[in-house]
């Protein structure tokens, strides 16, 4: 029997990554692919797909062991600047000293100092990306939010990430939806 195997990713490009590796295997039939957790729910539920979640085997209530020692050899904790937030302590990571061959910092010389004092651009400054972050502000709190920033030319973080607070409201936000979402909610 072939398996019926269920991708869930709200990435589609990690999707149809994964999709077209498992359709190369001979054990593989069917595969399915949701990009909500709902909506996984709902296909386990009607289509019950054979493949479970493997994900324990490898990712522990510490995270991901080998992953972390991985990480940890390669980088090494440091201060920086959260934009909009603050100065963190150990808040950013760097490369170690022995990974110095492939630091673009070190090869070119940057001087992160310069490049902070012209930034940020005057745009850029009345982003409050920081407090929504923070939980102090909503999108509608910036009065760059649908106008000046928007998906296609973001101005913060924000709306740069599909996981980004002002970025969901843009798209599925009450009042902001797209007139086409509109009309096939109503009908
Ligand atoms: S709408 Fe844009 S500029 Fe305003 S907080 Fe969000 S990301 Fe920043």
């Amino acid at each position: 029997m072939r398996l019926t195997v269920l991708v869930v990713d709200d990435e589609p490009l990690a999707r149809t990554g994964l999709r077209l590796l498992l359709e190369q295997d001979r054990d593989v039939g069917t595969t399915i692919e949701a990009a909500s957790g709902r909506e996984a729910v709902l296909l386990i539920r009607d289509r019950r797909p054979e493949v479970d979640n493997m994900f324990p085997r490898c990712v522990t209530q510490d995270g991901n062991l080998t992953a972390q020692r991985q990480l940890w050899s390669v980088f090494t904790p440091t201060g920086g600047v959260w934009r909009g937030i603050a100065h963190v302590p150990n808040g950013n990571l760097r490369l170690r000293d022995s990974w110095a061959h492939v630091d673009a910092r070190r090869h070119f010389a940057i001087d992160l100092q310069t490049l902070w004092d012209g930034a940020p651009s005057l745009l850029t400054q009345q982003c409050v990306c920081g407090d929504i972050i923070s939980g102090l502000k909503s999108p509608r709190d910036c009065r760059l939010f649908g106008r000046e920033c928007v998906p296609d030319m973001p101005v913060g973080a924000c709306m740069v990430s599909s996981e980004g607070t002002c970025r969901i409201w843009h798209e599925y936000g009450v009042g902001n939806r797209p007139a086409s979402f509109a009309r096939s909610a109503a009908s």
